[in-house]
């Protein structure tokens, strides 16, 4: 016998599944080519409660890059590793209301504004301790698989293709090198951040790592505990100010949730304490969060009134 609520989670993801599937706004990213590849009508959901229980709907198991959606847990990763104020030093925590790409470090301190842009991100990659960058990225890609529960992988013709294509992440680490935000060799820590960010992995996966933060740094399905609690808590902040790109305030205003969205289509967000939730659809709006992902959050919100300022 199965509980009552597994279904109405069941249905609900179905029901999404269904009205936002004929969405068909906006764009496949195409500035790195590799992306352009992807089929622009693949979408999935996944949700995962804090009990363990997983739910999908759609193309949940088709893998695809995490992209920016890694940021949140490899700046979960640097806080762990070494605490905030060391990680504050490097890196902002203020919304940029900028886009994600921009050339945009703080005049007086250097700093990127928050570790949910590229500048910030490149940054924090480049703070996870380890004695050479192939030992720094086996430690962020390690992180990344305990948060899934399973071990991922990196997709080496986006890598490649990104690594190709990414001279302004590039000007962003050097410009970094001179204002003293970035430790270490700008090269090596923007090679770390295009792997990190062409690992691959499926909806699935990204609402088990989502709802690892939402249960204070403790995986849901392995019992593992990934990161400290405070630092799960910290992030989902981070998350909640600076994740939508410069979307973000009209996000907390409609879903009022912490997330994290990428230019692969991927889209996390987390119930504190009640679930994860993921969603995967590559096109992507003007400021290039994923439309049916979008859609998906609001009446998820909406309907199970998930907003985090909501009087339950
Ligand atoms: N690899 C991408 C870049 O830095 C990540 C961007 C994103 O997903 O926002 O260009």
């Amino acid at each position: 016998q199965r509980p009552a609520g597994i279904d109405v989670v069941s249905e609900a993801l179905a029901d999404l599944y269904r009205r936002c599937r004929d969405l068909d706004q906006g764009e496949v990213a195409d500035y790195i080519p590799q992306l352009a590849l992807a089929d622009p009508d693949c979408f999935g959901l996944a949700l995962v409660s804090m009990d363990g229980h997983r739910y999908q709907a759609g193309d949940s198991r088709t893998g695809f890059t995490l992209q920016s959606v890694t940021k949140p847990f490899v700046l979960a990763l640097a806080l762990a590793e070494l605490g905030t104020d060391p990680v504050g030093r490097r890196v902002g925590c203020e919304p940029s209301g900028e886009a994600f790409n921009a050339i945009s470090l703080d005049p007086v301190t250097g700093r990127p504004a928050n570790p949910m842009i590229n500048a910030g991100a490149i940054a924090v990659t480049a703070l996870v301790p380890a004695a050479d960058p192939g030992e720094r990225f086996a430690r962020i890609l390690d992180c990344l698989g305990r948060f899934a529960g399973r071990r991922l992988e990196v997709d080496e013709a986006v890598y490649r293709s990104e690594a190709e294509t990414g001279d302004r992440n590039r000007a962003l680490a050097y410009l970094m090198r001179g204002t003293g935000a970035l430790a270490g060799d700008p090269a090596e820590a923007v090679d770390t951040y295009f792997r990190q960010c062409s690992v691959r992995a499926t909806v699935e996966d990204l609402a088990v790592m989502a709802a690892t933060l939402g249960n204070g740094g403790v995986n849901p399905v392995t019992g593992e505990a990934v990161v400290p609690e405070p630092v799960a808590v910290q992030v989902l902040a981070v998350m909640a100010t600076c994740g939508m790109y410069d979307a973000a305030g009209e996000w907390m205003l409609r879903v009022g949730l912490p997330a994290k969205s990428g230019v692969s289509g991927g889209l996390v967000a987390v119930a504190p304490a009640r679930f994860g939730v993921a969603v995967h659809s590559p096109r992507l709006d003007r400021v290039g969060n994923p439309v049916r992902g979008v859609a998906v959050l609001r009446e998820l919100s909406e309907r199970f009134g998930l907003h985090l300022m909501h009087n339950p």
